[in-house]
This record gives C-alpha cells, structure tokens and sequence, in this order.
C-alpha cells in the first residue's frame, strides 16, 4: 500500500466518496455527468443593443469623426491604469502597430515564445523581421525568462512575451533582462484583460501592451483590439501608424504625413460593444477567478493532472483559458485524444491547444523567400535553424488540456462535475483504453 500522508489520504477519501468514480463512463455507455448546456458567449443584452443603435442613429460610425471610441479608449485607460490608450482594428494591428512606431523592421530579430496564436508571430514577420523563439516554462505554459537573455543578440530590437491563457508571463524576470539590455518589451496581453501582477494591470509593464477582443476573449466585440502605453509620444507614432500616416491632427481633407503607416482603426460600432461589454468585465473576471481557484483545488487532488502554475508576482489570472498538463502514464496510457473524446463525452468540452509554433514549415519558407534572403545573411538563417529547437514546448504541446473561459462563468457544482469526469475517466481508464 503507497504510502500517504494525513492530508492526502483525507483528500483521496473525500473525492472517492463525493465522486462515484468507478460508474461507467458516457463513452462506454454511462450517463453523461453533464447534461445542461455551458454558458453561451458573448453574454449581451439591452446596454449593447442600445449602444450600437445609438451609433447607427448618429450616422457616425469611423473614429475620426467620433467619440464614442474615443470615450472608450479613456475608460479602458482608467480600468487598467495606464497612461494612454489606443484602440485597433484587432489584436494583430495593436502588435503590428507598437512594433511598427518602436521601430522595428527588416533585418530585426524579435524575441518571442513559441506557445501562442500565430498572430504573435505574424506581426513579426510583417515587418520583415525574424521571430526568435525562446522554449517553454513547462510548468506554467509561459515563455520561460530564465532563457531569454541567451537568445539577445545585436539585432534584438523587442521581446514580446505572452501572457499565455489571460496568466501573466514572468514580468519580474522579464523586465530586468530587457532593463539590462536597453531592448523595448511589448506586452501581448491579447488573452489577459484585467490580468494583474504585483497588483498592477499586465499590458502596464511594458512600453506597449496589446490586447484583442476577437469574439473568443474576454472582451469582446467581435473583432478589437488596444495598445496601451505610459509614453504618450509613442502612442502618438502608433495613432499615426494606425492612422494611414496621419498624425491627429490631420483630419478631412488636411493631408499631413508623418511617418508610414496603414489604415487599422477602430469603428464607433466597435467602440460602443466595447462600452457595454465593458460594464461585465469586472464581475465576469471575479466569477472566473472564484471558480478557476476551486477548480484547482479539486484537480490538484487528481494524479496526472497538472494546472498550470502561477508565478509568485501573479495576483489575478484573467483565465482566458484554464489551462493544464494530462499525464497519460496516471491514466493507464490512456491517451490524450482519447481522453478529450471521454470528456466530451461526459459533457466536458475540452481542446489539446496550440502545437508548436516554430515548427510550422510557413516560418522556414518565409526565412527562405526572396525578400528575406536579400535582407538577412544565409548565415544567419542558417543559425536560426540550427537554433530553432524548444524541446520543452515540444512536449508542453503533446501534455496540454484547455478549459474555454465560458466554462469558468458557472458555480462550483459544474466545476465538481468536471472533476467528477476526470476521476471517472481515470478510474476506467484501462477499459477506456481497450475500445
Ligand atoms: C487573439 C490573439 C492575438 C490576435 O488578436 P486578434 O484580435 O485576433 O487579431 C494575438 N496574440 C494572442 C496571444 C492572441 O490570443
């Protein structure tokens, strides 16, 4: 008999008794333990229906001409402490944009991590410049920081890391390497609105942090996005940026041109979404918080099932995503695809999540395209390939599970269920593994 402590062997007792683990599971034939439908999202109502028909009736429905983006983006300022706001077409433009007025071009390197929406990298390559990938902190999904510094070198021109799933990368560590080394930090807060470390907003620390409010985020207007900076000189180059070139000043038929650019504004319909989804936010992230914490506690009681840590400085996950590690080997060998079919099967959506980005072969091809070659010596593509290896996302990317944030606005009963299900699984999963 294995040898548990007090603490555990209560732990085990309790989940045994709350959870009858051994009934069949729904793909064998059992009853579903989830039966009711999870959360919809968007949640919406009268405030945006009003919001929208109110811009629609106003005939003024670009930015230039508005206020009601303009509004927004000092409201979402307020709410996160930050000094200047800008809002965007999407998430990408707010990354494309502050890359864009840092500077950044062709022949740059920009340090990023290789677990994230490809739009991380895309922006990058936008720009004609090459995307160094730094390998995964495993144990928290974030680009790990201790490996950053060995990536800089003289064409470093940013680091951009991603606060993975709305938790926040390690700001701490992050921050003192690129403080060392005099190179600009772009924060892509696209899935942490509200996200917090050392009780400070994240989108705050860098001097650009962008977010996205694609239909899938935590804000949302079905397409969105916003830069926001404490340098207001900066957030003038990105207005412009944004702005096809044109500073604010150069409105109507004033053509003033200050520096490159494209068009990548906000509507006034996206403003107003964002207005009244705006007034959710707060309640919805507490919601999430309440429940994401109990969740923990009952899959941290569940061999092979790891939630993905939190760094010390963290003091509010924006749980975009609830993200965690499935060990086969504690669930007989059952493996993951397999697993994600007997959750779903129970009621339980559940995703795999991103593969590994810098394996893509698009990257490779684009390295080799004839603009590339022109601009970044054979030697130096040839370094980046030979560099190009990040065994810990490797493997992160064949453990990961993924809960949606919809999931987490419920009550604990439906987080007990999702334990339930799990710890169902598991104690069938030698049958489970046989069909
Ligand atoms: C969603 C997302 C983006 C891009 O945002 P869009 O609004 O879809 O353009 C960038 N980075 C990350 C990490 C994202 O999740």
């Amino acid at each position: 008999m294995l040898k548990l402590s007090r603490r555990a062997a209560i732990a085990t007792a309790a989940a045994a008794s709350a959870w009858p683990a051994t009934s069949k599971p729904a793909l064998l034939g059992g009853a579903k333990i989830r039966t009711t439908a999870w959360p919809k999202w968007p949640v919406f109502g009268k405030e945006e229906e009003d919001a929208l028909a109110k811009v629609l009736k106003s005939a003024v429905w670009n930015r230039s001409s508005g206020k009601v983006t303009a509004k927004w983006e000092e409201d979402y300022a307020k709410l996160t402490g930050a000094k200047a706001c800008l809002a965007t077409a999407n998430g990408t433009s707010a990354l494309l944009t502050s890359l864009s007025a840092m500077g950044v071009g062709a022949g740059d390197e920009v340090i990023v991590p290789p677990y994230t929406f490809v739009a991380t990298i895309n922006v990058v390559l936008a720009l004609h410049a090459v995307p160094v990938f730094v390998d995964s902190d495993r144990e928290s999904m974030q680009i790990d920081a201790k490996k950053i510094e060995a990536a800089i070198t003289d064409r470093t021109a940013a680091i951009m890391p991603v606060h993975m799933g709305g938790a926040p990368a390690d700001l701490d560590a992050i921050l003192a390497i690129a403080r060392k080394r005099n190179i600009p930090v772009v924060e892509d807060a696209c899935q942490a609105h509200l996200g917090e470390w050392r009780n400070k907003k994240v989108g705050t620390y860098g001097l650009t942090g962008c977010f996205s409010f694609q239909a899938s985020k935590n804000l949302n207007s079905g397409e969105g996005g916003a830069i926001l900076s404490n340098d207001s000189e900066l957030i003038e180059k990105c207005y412009a940026f944004h702005n096809n070139s044109r500073g604010r000043v150069s409105t109507g038929y004033n053509f003033a041109y200050v520096s490159r650019g494209n068009n990548l504004r906000m509507t006034e319909f996206q403003g107003a979404l964002l207005s009244a989804q705006m007034t959710r936010l707060e309640a919805q992230t507490k919601l999430r918080r309440d429940n994401a914490a109990y969740l923990t506690s009952l899959l941290s009681k569940i061999p092979g099932v790891l939630p993905a840590k939190l760094y010390s400085g963290c003091t509010g996950n924006a749980w975009h995503l609830y993200m965690w590690r499935y060990q086969p080997e504690k669930f007989a060998g059952l493996p993951r695809a397999k697993f994600l079919k007997a959750l779903s099967a129970e009621g339980i959506p559940a995703s795999a999540g991103y593969s590994p980005l810098n394996k893509e072969p698009f990257l490779v091809n684009t390295l080799h395209s004839r603009g590339y070659q022109r601009i970044h010596s054979k030697e130096q593509i040839a370094k980046w390939e030979h560099n190009n290896r990040c065994p810990e996302n490797d493997k992160l990317c064949q453990e990961a599970v993924w809960f949606t944030q919809n999931i987490l606005l419920t009550d604990h009963a439906s987080m007990d269920q999702i334990a339930e299900a799990i710890a169902r699984i598991q104690a069938n999963a030698p049958d489970l593994n046989k069909g």
